[in-house]
């Protein structure tokens, strides 16, 4: 077993994916809070990125760099038209009960993946610089941490992290999960899996 914290001090770059494990759970809060700060204090001097499926927002309360943060599943901090409207995505500041969308007249919604219409304009800039970002990892030491991730929305973080790390003969991987902790054999000898809740794990890093 590679010891994790030399790994990521050696590391040119860290990405990072934070799956279902992460959700906003009623009175989890602040133990979710704790471990992204946690977290943040590890990759504090690394050139970092993280892909979330969350749309909670927890982890934008957090001490990690919000610029190096990318979360496609959406913000519920932001609004869309219920119609999908392009053009219209309002901040939580912005949006008030009688706002209407200005091209239809619709609703506005929150801007999360759940919606009838979702709007992907929401993230689509943090997206791009993900793909910059990834674009210069290309054989440079590459740690990838996948914490807690779920085979929902797998194209985002695991199978898209899977590739990453075939592609990359310096890259390695830690697959943190309680549940779905196995690995492909594709990249068993690029990646090891710990079989445990990704939270508690980071907590007592
Ligand atoms: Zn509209």
């Amino acid at each position: 077993m590679r010891d994790i914290k030399n790994e990521i001090e050696q590391a040119d770059y860290v990405l990072v994916g934070i799956g279902s494990e992460w959700k906003a759970q009623e009175g989890m809060e602040n133990t979710i809070l704790e471990a992204y700060n946690k977290l943040a204090d590890i990759l504090k001097d690394k050139n970092y990125y993280i892909v979330t499926t969350c749309y909670d927002d927890i982890i934008f309360d957090s001490d990690l760099k919000k610029e190096q943060i990318t979360a496609p599943c959406g913000s519920i901090r932001r609004y869309q038209c219920e119609n999908g409207c392009t053009g219209v995505i309002k901040s939580e500041d912005e949006v008030n009960k009688d706002s209407t969308c200005p091209v239809c007249g619709g609703q506005y919604v929150k801007n999360i993946v759940k919606a009838d219409k979702y709007n992907e304009e929401g993230y689509m800039d943090s997206w791009k610089n993900y793909g910059t970002w990834l674009s210069r990892t290309l054989n440079r030491k590459v740690v990838i941490l996948e914490l807690g991730t779920d085979f929902t929305y797998p194209t985002v973080i695991r199978w898209a992290f899977e590739k990453v790390v075939m592609i990359n003969n310096k890259a390695y991987m830690y697959r943190i999960n309680e549940k779905f902790w196995q690995l492909t054999e594709e990249i068993n000898e690029k990646a090891e899996s710990i079989k445990m809740n990704s939270i508690d794990y980071i907590n007592k890093y």
